[in-house]
């Protein structure tokens, strides 16, 4: 970080020309008597860095310059100049002058059109004339002593430069705030999310372990169907050989069948022809008896002769 090194001031407040103040080390104390000008160096720093008029003890720019407020001014312009050299000693000469009724910016003596220009770039040093985070006015410790805590935190809030962003604070914590609910309820959201989605994920397992089941009870129905189709093909080539086997058994069946009807014909005819003749022979049968019952006396008779015969034929024997 870099110092104030020197101040150079002409016809400001009670410095009457051009005065050249320092070098200024890292600490340095001035001192003097009672109105020998140790404020109105202050004011100068002020002045130089852009601080308003009213902030330093007079009513109008005019009265800056020396002699003003006794209605001698010894010139009608006054500037001063600060030097702030920086850690690899590289120097920046800021200077504001009282030109007329105004004032006028300088950078390294060239003169800044915009004024916020100039503010920018001690920003960009650290240095910010609306902090007061630097200057200690006459009066100030004192004052900050006799200030209520609340008063207090408002002045460090004002010195750390804190009290401007205390609206993008608030905003901001407000933002965390909606930010901290919306992260809550996109958590909630995405906890419901994920239990959907592992019950989503267990249905689709599911419906993928039924579709696979599904698709295996259709593969077995087929095998099955396969299965019967095959062992009614096998049974019908069964019945075929059966089949071929009855016919042929029929077909000897039928053979032998007509071989027997003809056995049977040829036996009919046979007994028939056998039926005839018995009936011829019982003719003669019939006949013979009734030629019997007819000769019946006769073989009576010739019986009981042929026995009279053998009887005299028995009485007659044969003596020798
Ligand atoms: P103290 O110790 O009392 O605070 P100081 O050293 O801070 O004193 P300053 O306030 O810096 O003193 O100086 C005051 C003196 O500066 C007064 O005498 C006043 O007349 C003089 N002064 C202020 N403005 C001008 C001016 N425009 N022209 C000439 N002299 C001025
Ligand atoms: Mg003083």
């Amino acid at each position: 970080m870099g110092i104030l090194t020197q101040l150079e001031i002409e016809n400001f407040k009670s410095y009457k020309g051009k005065q050249i103040i320092g070098p200024f080390k890292r600490f340095t104390a001035i001192i003097g008597p009672n109105g020998s000008g140790k404020s109105n160096l202050m004011d100068a720093i002020c002045f130089v860095l852009g601080e308003k008029t009213s902030n330093l003890r007079v009513r109008s720019v005019k009265n800056l310059i020396h002699g003003a407020p006794i209605h001698k001014p010894v010139s009608n312009k006054a500037q001063v100049t600060a030097v702030y050299t920086e850690e690899d000693e590289t120097e920046i000469r800021f200077t504001r002058c009282i030109v007329g009724s105004g004032t006028e910016y300088r950078i390294n003596n060239k003169v800044i059109d915009k004024t916020i220009q100039y503010q920018e770039k001690l920003e960009n040093l650290g240095i910010s004339i609306k902090a007061r985070n630097f200057l200690v006015f006459q009066g100030t410790v004192e004052s900050i002593a006799l200030k209520t805590p609340k008063e207090r935190t408002q002045l460090f809030e004002q010195i750390s430069g804190s009290g401007e962003l205390q609206q993008d604070y608030l905003q901001t914590k407000s933002d965390m705030q909606s930010s901290e609910e919306d992260t809550t309820f996109h958590m909630h959201k995405k906890k419901g999310i994920s239990a959907e989605r592992r019950a989503a994920k267990a249905e689709k397992e599911e419906a993928d372990k039924y579709l696979n089941v599904k698709d295996d009870l259709s593969t077995a129905q087929v095998h099955y169907q396969l299965f019967k189709l095959l062992y009614n093909e096998k049974k019908i080539e069964n019945l075929s050989l059966t089949l071929d086997k009855k016919e042929k058994e029929v077909a000897k069946m039928e053979s032998r069948c007509s071989n027997i009807e003809q056995q049977l014909r040829s036996k009919k005819q046979e007994s028939a022809k056998v039926s005839r003749e018995i009936a011829v022979l019982d003719k003669k049968i019939q006949e013979k008896e009734a030629e019997a019952i007819i000769l019946r006396p006769q073989y009576i008779k010739a019986k009981e002769k042929s026995l009279h015969l053998k009887k005299r034929i028995d009485g007659l024997k044969y003596v020798p």
